[in-house]
């Protein structure tokens, strides 16, 4: 269970593991950071920046992993990369496809770590739902991925490596030469760091991965398609308007302090009136249109025709969405998903003060892989081995 008094920390595990000695990941370094690494092996300072790009736009434009098939490289200087560096992303362990088309995958990554990523069609665009930590350290009572202890934060070329890898699943690497999107809409059009942990709590990769996702000769996506939600970080989310740009979402989920401080604890240390202040500003200094507002509905906890009122109160002059999520269930939840009248009631009252209210559609229920059902399935695996000793008594 999880202890929601338990103290807020943010855990130190940014500090750089000891990586056995080998050839260097390019997957993951800013355009800055190749460079120096090719000029570390022998890149002739001259010629650096354009090599950046010509394997920038190998890797992340066209998803090539082989040095031999950058064919506008010298044969020699292909050679040299192959002998210094590799191009790796995180491995797919196991995929599950919903009976509505939704995938999930199992990652794995350095470490033997894994972590979930969830692909979410729909007839207008392909959404990448990817993680940013395995575990979190945070423990919102309603999320499955909370009552799972930080293991560490994820790097950047582990990030950005989830979404190189669901277009390895989805085939959609266009040819050589070629932009993404020239043959009709992508599958893969729209990146949400929804996954497991708090993308704030691992900023820095956090940021230097989306940095690849929206760059032009890399992935390419817009920072509009991008969007990035946080359970109340305040003060990343100031830079995260300045450093990154794209769309914020926040997990607002109540709207008294005495409720979010048990719902979401990181309202003990920036309460509600702290975290609006901070949002207030966000879509001026980021140049992005609105905020989502994410509100889990929750069997009588949240979900009065009060509660609705008081949150288009709060949030009077901040152009924003409000994304109800009617809750999902996971096994040993202490919450209920409120009834499906009563969340129709709640967005009728929102829409009504002026706001959009879309209800979202759990997807991929099935193969749990709807919002807050992510967990390592090592970490189930353990539990259950837990759970069966204690039921035979030998815990
Ligand atoms: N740590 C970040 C991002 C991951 S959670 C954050 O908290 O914002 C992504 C969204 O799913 C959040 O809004 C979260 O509150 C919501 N969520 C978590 N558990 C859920 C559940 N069981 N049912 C529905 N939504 C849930
Ligand atoms: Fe962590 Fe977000 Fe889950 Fe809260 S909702 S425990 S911040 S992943």
């Amino acid at each position: 269970m999880t202890d929601s008094t338990a103290p807020i920390t943010q855990d130190v595990m940014t500090i750089p593991r000891k990586l056995p000695e080998g050839p260097t990941n390019l997957v993951g370094l800013t355009r800055d950071k190749l460079r120096e690494v090719l000029i570390a092996h022998g890149t002739p300072e001259k010629q650096a920046r354009m090599r950046v790009n010509q394997i920038w736009q190998w890797v992340y434009q066209w998803g090539v992993r082989d040095f031999a098939d950058m064919t506008n490289l010298s044969k020699a200087y292909r050679a040299e990369l192959a002998e210094n560096f590799v191009i790796e992303i995180p491995e797919m362990v196991s995929k599950q496809v919903s009976a509505d088309g939704t995938r999930k995958y199992l990652v794995r990554i350095a470490g033997g770590h894994e972590v979930e990523v969830v692909y979410i069609p729909e007839t207008d665009r392909g959404t990448l739902c990817i993680s940013s930590q395995v575990g979190c350290t945070l423990t919102c009572s309603f999320c499955h991925t909370g009552t799972q202890k930080l293991v560490r934060n994820l790097t950047a070329g582990e990030i950005v490596g989830q979404v190189m890898m669901a277009r390895d699943d989805l085939g959609e690497w266009p040819e050589p030469g070629q932009g993404t999107g020239e043959n009709g809409p992508r599958l893969l059009s729209n990146i949400v760091l929804m996954g497991m942990g708090e993308p704030l709590y691992n900023f820095d990769n956090v940021r230097d991965a989306m940095k690849i996702a929206m760059d032009g000769e890399g992935i390419s996506l817009s920072r509009r398609r991008i969007t990035l939600s946080t359970s109340g970080v305040v003060p990343e989310i100031a830079k995260t308007a300045e450093e990154i740009g794209c769309m914020l979402a926040v997990s607002f989920h109540a709207t008294t302090d005495e409720v979010r401080d048990k719902l979401v604890p990181i309202n003990r240390k920036w309460n509600i009136a702290t975290l609006l202040e901070a949002l207030r500003d966000y879509p001026k200094a980021s140049n992005s249109e609105r905020i989502t507002f994410e509100y889990v509905m929750l069997k009588d906890v949240n979900d009065s025709d009060e509660d609705a009122r008081r949150l288009v109160q709060l949030i009077k002059g901040i152009p924003a969405k409000i994304n109800l999520i009617p809750f999902n269930e996971w096994p040993g939840a202490p919450h209920q998903r409120s009834d499906w009248d009563r969340i129709e009631k709640f967005a009728d009252i929102v829409y009504k003060a002026g706001y959009a209210s879309p209800i979202r559609t759990p997807r991929g229920e099935d193969i749990m892989a709807a919002c807050g059902q992510l967990k390592s399935a090592t970490e189930r695996a353990r539990k259950s081995r837990r759970q069966i000793e204690a039921e035979a008594g030998m815990g």
